[in-house]
């Protein structure tokens, strides 16, 4: 049974902002959905209407088996962890872990009890004592963490929970909440502007641009087969490449014609492409699906195009190369073993099993 189920939910604030429009979704019990985009694009909006502190225009949230739309936060069974921590500064940790259960008229041993499980958890229990000044970022976020945990609610709400911390914890911090989910088995709603964040800890991604749901799936899917230019630019670090051309027929075979190149397409992409013979279409290639040529067997030399290096940007494991050849940059991340130069003429080898076409007009992917 879906534990959150968002239907026909629109968002106008007074002013006329339009911040979510029609959104649907439905949340399974002990799912992970990672709700991710860019900034504006409704996505804390759309978690304060979940969680009660923003109303609902048009449209119902179901949590659990209640319409949720006129319920006061408090009675939908629901924690939320917010960016700026929010704990009370004159408080210890036990205390700000304590507050939400000893308001709600839980006994002093049922508190104790659930803030210790919660400490352990979460490995803060030398902290309890502690006042928040006294502890470092990534301290302070999982004593937030912990007074959601308390509580022991039918869903976690999380709203760019990370985003205040170094690079460093972040990624740690990131390990934990999935550890976490996986312990406590509770359904999260977690909001994010980071694909890395996304990728990395959905179980599912509900990607959101200006108010609209783009597409919602699991992680791969969506990195793989991303339904339009949006997601496919959004999702993915460097991102796609987009190179602009034509698809043209030259004696049975079919290309991508960028004007200084052509790229010859794979077979099983020709039936989705051949209405467009002869049309503008928008080329996607993702940087690690180009290869430098010296490390390809055998490359054919119909996806092999002659590029000058602009840009070497060693990343230890790997080489982000700022190529251009036509009238387009791309990125190409290849193996570091190369050591190309800047200004080199370099071939790289395009692996168009893994091309994308996108409609320039409508910017749905084609294939
Ligand atoms: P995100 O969390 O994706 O950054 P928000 O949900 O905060 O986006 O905002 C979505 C849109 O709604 C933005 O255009 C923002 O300016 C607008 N908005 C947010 N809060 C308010 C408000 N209280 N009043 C008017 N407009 C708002």
């Amino acid at each position: 049974m879906a534990q959150v189920s968002v239907r026909g939910v629109s968002k106008v604030y007074t002013g006329g902002v339009m911040a979510v429009k029609d959104v649907s979704l439905a949340v399974e019990s002990r799912e992970f959905l990672v709700i991710v985009g860019p900034s504006g694009c409704g996505k804390s909006t759309l978690l304060r209407m979940i969680a009660g502190l923003e109303e609902i225009t048009t449209g119902e949230i179901w949590i659990g088996n209640k319409l949720a739309n006129l319920l006061p936060p408090k009675d939908r069974d629901i924690a939320m962890v917010f960016q700026n921590y929010a704990l009370y500064p004159h408080m210890t940790v036990f205390d700000n872990m304590a507050f939400g259960l000893r308001l709600r008229g839980y006994g002093r041993r049922e508190i104790g009890s659930r803030v210790r499980d919660a400490a352990q958890i979460l490995g803060i229990e030398p902290l309890l004592e502690r006042k928040p000044k006294e502890l470092s970022g990534g301290e302070r976020q999982r004593v937030a963490v912990g007074r959601a945990i308390v509580r022991k609610p039918l869903v976690f709400l999380f709203d760019e929970p990370l985003s205040n911390l170094d690079a460093k914890m972040r990624v740690q911090m990131r390990t934990e909440i999935r550890k976490l989910h996986l312990r406590l088995q509770t359904t999260m709603i977690y909001v994010t502007h980071d694909q890395t964040e996304a990728m990395t800890m959905g179980d599912r991604i509900v990607v959101l641009n200006k108010g609209l749901v783009q597409q919602a799936a699991e992680p791969l899917t969506i990195y793989e087969h991303p339904v339009n230019r949006f997601v496919a630019s959004f999702i993915g670090s460097p991102p796609m490449n987009f190179l602009q051309g034509t698809i043209q027929r030259v004696n049975g075979q079919w290309y991508f014609n960028e004007g200084a190149f052509k790229l010859r397409i794979v077979d099983d992409m020709v039936a989705a492409l051949a209405p467009y013979d002869g049309q503008e279409t928008i080329f996607g290639i993702r940087p690690e699906d180009l290869y430098d040529k010296l490390f390809i067997a055998e490359a054919p030399a119909e996806s092999t195009v002659t590029s000058t290096v602009e840009v070497v940007e060693p990343m230890g494991a790997e080489v982000y190369l700022h190529l251009k050849s036509g009238r387009h940059p791309f990125i190409a991340r290849v193996n570091p073993q190369a050591r190309p130069e800047v200004n080199q003429d370099l071939d790289i080898v395009f692996d168009m099993g893994k091309a994308h076409f996108f409609d320039p007009k409508t910017e749905h992917a084609i294939v």
